[in-house]
This record gives C-alpha cells, sequence and structure tokens, in this order.
C-alpha cells in the first residue's frame, strides 16, 4: 500500500478502538489509513516518522481552554496551548459570547493551525467585559444566542455557563435555566463552571441532562461535590447517574489532589481532563500544560490507558465530534499526539498550593494536525 506518511516503531495507544501495543500508523490525505502490527504490510511511504521509544495516540483534546487572544487579556493564541503542546485540538470556553463570536472566529479558528472550537458564552459580551457576565440579565439574549450557533454550527459546539457566586451576583439559579433552554433548542450540550456559592452546587446539578459537562468538578473550595461526611453530595449521585459528565478544568483555583483522591476512593473518575489553560496559568502556573495535567492523574495512580482515554476519545464525545477526531480508526483525521513518559523527578502543584512528587512525566514530541507534523519544542 502507499501513504504520505508511516509512524513507526512506537507503542499505540488508542482507547476508542482497544488498540495498544506495538503497532505502525499510516497516513494519507490528511486522514489515518491503518493501524497494523510492524511487517505485516508493505507501505510505500513518502514520509516516515520514527516513534520508538515513544507511544502514539490520537490527538489530544482540550475542551476548556482560553484561546481568544488578547480580547480579554487572558486569552492566548490557540496554538500556543494546541499544537506547540501536543494538543490538536482545543476548545474555548465562553471567552466569547453572541456580541463578538465573528471576531473570534476571525482572530481564533482561521489564522490556527489547531483545531478550534468553542462553548459559546450564554452572555453577549463572553469574558470580554468582565467576569461577572451573568449579573446583568439583559446581557443573556436566547434568540441571538441561537442565531449565532446557526450561523456556526461547524464551531459552536455547546454553550458555556459560570455559575458562581462573582459571576451571577444576584442572578441565582436562572442564567443556568436560560442557557439549557437555549442549548436544547440548539441540540447541544451546556459547560458548567462550578466554584463558590451562590448558587448551591446541587441546584446546578440538577439542571443538568446526560451530556452536559461540569468544569472544575474536583476543586478544593466549600461546596463541592463531596459532601462533609466524605460521600458524593446526593445531586452529584444522580447527575452521574444521568449520564452528567465531570471534567477537571484545572484552572488557576480549581483542582485539588485532595478532592480527586477522595473521589478516586468513591470510585468517581473524571469524564475529561482539561486544562483551563490562559495567560496568567500558562506562564506562571500551577497548570502550564495539558501534558503536566496528565501527568498529575498519573501521579494520583490513573493508568496511562486512562489518562490518554480522558484526553482523547471522552472529551471527544464530550463534543460530540468522536466520528472525526479522538481515535485512530481508519478514516478519522490524522490528528495525532507522539510522546513520551521521561523518566525523572518532577514536582506537581495543585491549584491549592499541595506539590506531590512524581517520578515520570509526559512529554509531547510531535503533534500532527491533519497529517502534518509539527515538533513540539521544550523550554
Ligand atoms: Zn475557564
Amino acid at each position: 500500500m502507499k501513504a504520505d506518511l508511516l509512524i513507526h516503531g512506537g507503542t499505540v495507544i488508542d482507547p476508542s478502538t482497544g488498540i495498544s501495543g506495538a503497532f505502525d500508523v499510516a497516513v494519507s490525505g490528511g486522514k489515518i489509513t491503518g493501524v497494523f502490527k510492524p511487517g505485516t504490510a508493505v507501505v510505500e511511504a513518502g514520509q516516515t516518522l520514527d516513534a520508538s521509544g515513544s507511544y502514539v495516540s490520537p490527538g489530544f483534546i482540550d475542551i476548556h481552554t482560553h484561546i481568544y487572544e488578547g480580547v480579554p487579556a487572558m486569552g492566548v493564541a490557540p496554538d500556543r496551548v494546541g499544537i506547540d503542546q501536543g494538543v490538536t485540538t482545543v476548545v474555548d470556553a465562553g471567552s466569547s459570547g453572541a456580541a463578538n463570536f465573528d471576531d473570534f472566529v476571525r482572530r481564533s479558528i482561521e489564522p490556527s493551525k489547531s483545531r478550534v472550537y468553542a462553548w459559546l458564552n450564554i452572555s453577549a459580551p463572553g469574558l470580554v467585559e468582565g467576569r461577572s457576565e451573568l449579573a446583568d440579565l439583559t446581557k443573556l439574549d436566547p434568540k441571538e444566542v441561537l442565531a449565532v450557533i446557526e450561523r456556526n454550527r461547524d464551531a459552536i459546539i455547546g454553550i458555556k455557563a459560570r455559575m458562581s457566586g462573582s459571576v451571577v451576583k444576584t442572578s441565582g439559579i436562572r442564567p443556568l435555566q436560560i442557557a439549557k433552554d437555549t442549548a436544547r433548542e440548539a441540540g447541544l450540550p451546556v459547560m458548567v463552571h462550578i466554584g463558590n456559592a451562590p448558587p448551591q452546587l446541587g441546584d446546578v446539578l440538577d439542571l443538568l441532562e446526560a451530556g452536559d459537562v461540569v468544569t472544575h468538578a474536583f476543586h478544593g473550595k466549600a461546596g463541592g461535590i463531596l459532601s462533609p461526611d466524605g460521600g458524593l453530595i446526593p445531586q452529584a449521585v444522580r447527575a452521574l447517574e444521568r449520564g452528567v459528565l465531570f471534567d477537571v478544568g484545572h484552572g488557576s483555583s480549581s483542582f485539588s489532589f485532595d478532592t480527586m483522591k477522595k473521589a478516586k476512593e468513591l470510585g468517581i473518575d473524571p469524564y475529561s481532563i482539561s486544562t483551563d489553560l490562559y495567560l496568567e496559568n500558562l506562564e506562571r502556573g500551577p497548570v502550564y500544560s495539558l501534558a503536566l495535567t496528565m501527568t498529575k492523574l498519573l501521579a494520583m495512580g490513573y493508568s496511562l490507558e486512562q489518562v490518554v482515554a480522558w484526553s482523547t476519545v471522552a472529551p471527544a464525545k464530550a463534543i460530540q465530534r468522536e466520528n472525526e477526531i479522538g481515535t485512530l480508526r481508519e478514516g478519522a483525521e490524522a490528528d495525532i499526539t507522539v510522546f513520551r513518559l521521561v523518566q525523572e523527578p518532577v514536582s506537581l502543584t495543585d491549584s491549592e498550593g499541595t506539590t506531590v512528587r512524581y517520578d515520570q512525566q509526559l512529554l509531547p514530541q510531535y503533534t500532527l494536525r491533519a497529517g502534518a507534523i509539527h515538533h513540539v519544542q521544550h523550554k
């Protein structure tokens, strides 16, 4: 067979197909054309990539980032947290709303090599006019939101509502009701940011349906998913039973080793790993990258297969793109991450300032976006 590119010598991990072990991957025309045992197919490849000593997985997907560069000031260029860091798909989580989504498309989607999607903020200005975007309910215009979604079905994968005290002020649960009604009409999920009350987390969770995403699910603030007696709050139990998805959304103040450890002991795993990367926590930590966030989950005792699944097939499903990305299935986009597990001591710090030591680090080497190879530089 002929191929544009053959990635050979690596260890493939593709949780979407269950393929794991020594396999070669063939790519043509920007699509995956085959995954096979070395030596079982003669491939005439235009280009080869030696992945010896490395892992080859579907391209990493980060469903919570802020990549509306410079607007607001927290936003970073998509490729900085995308292909420059081994991540093939980055999803902006509500930086823009109906009033400025066209500008987001021009500024962040069109010039980027990374694949970019967006959760549209239910509030018209998104995060551009400050961080209390749900305090004034006149900024929430479902008709306008639906019109912008209709014009941008290829880019908008859901609606974002940030449900914490400093964002909603006295609006209570109302912004989420509006976001849910609008999302239901559009046939899309919502991503809800959780944090400090009000509103109460239980009231937020009770409004969510199968496929809706709770980001910052494992934060260490008061009023989270754990009850004082150490179990899950009953609304969280019911939300998980309904199929609500708990996403990491690390951020500057929203991931706690302690909460994650207690959840793990209760058998509650993350559905997906995301970063909430923006300028501050990209440059000064504690987040830095999706790869480092994945390393933190490895350090908590999860397996490499689990951590890769939560960064590939799971987030692809959460944004309803699992037929195109998050998989090495034949015919899928050739979005691929080649990475190493480097054996070296590393200090890992969560949002609470707790540091754990670990003996290895996940480091991306190559990001392949639709088959184009991008070499990841480490500082
Ligand atoms: Zn965020």
